[in-house]
């Protein structure tokens, strides 16, 4: 869901307490970069905390470090994502290969010295676990939805007693 620049939201970024978030940063008051898109400043990747962020839960977002990547990136990850899982044919680990692919788009956009083969293994686990996450949902979603339908069946029922 794409992340509305509301002052509100800017409150709710933790960006600044991120161990990415540095002094350049800092001077240009950046922040909600998932609405504003990447940073200005040289960025050394030390770790991201947007997966704790209310925002990240508020717009169901799938990833992070976006002060490096910016918007719409995570736009194009999710439906990846949710076309690998709606096609259920395709074996997991295949899955997880092609939306590693995906993850080498996120390699391109981060600025050199990154490039290393632990940026690579981090991209990797953080789309297993991106997947991970977004088959939790799903799941979460299709219970909830099989909990309503059986109380309409039941009501139905019900109602065939009565009449
Ligand atoms: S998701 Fe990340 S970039 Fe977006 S508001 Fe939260 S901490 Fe900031
Ligand atoms: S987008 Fe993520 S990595 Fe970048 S400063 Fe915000 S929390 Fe840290």
């Amino acid at each position: 869901m794409k992340v509305s620049d509301t002052p509100e939201n800017v409150k709710q970024c933790i960006c600044p307490s991120c161990p990415s978030y540095n002094e350049c940063m800092k001077t240009g008051m950046e922040g909600l970069f998932c609405a504003r898109g990447k940073t200005e400043c040289e960025l050394k990747r030390e770790g991201c905390i947007c997966g704790q962020c209310p925002v990240h839960s508020a717009y169901h977002l799938l990833g992070g470090y976006y002060c490096a990547v910016g918007t719409g990136w995570d736009e194009d990850l999710g439906k990846a994502i949710k076309t690998l899982i709606g096609a259920t044919f395709v074996p997991f680990k295949i899955a997880a290969d092609i939306a590693t692919d995906v993850s080498k788009n996120l390699e391109g956009a981060i600025p050199k010295p990154t490039k290393l083969a632990s940026s690579i293994i981090e991209g990797r686990i953080w789309t297993l676990k991106t997947i991970t996450k977004a088959i939790e949902k799903e799941i979460a979603e299709l219970q909830e939805y099989k909990k309503k339908l059986e109380v309409e069946e039941e009501q139905k029922k019900e109602k065939v007693k009565v009449e």
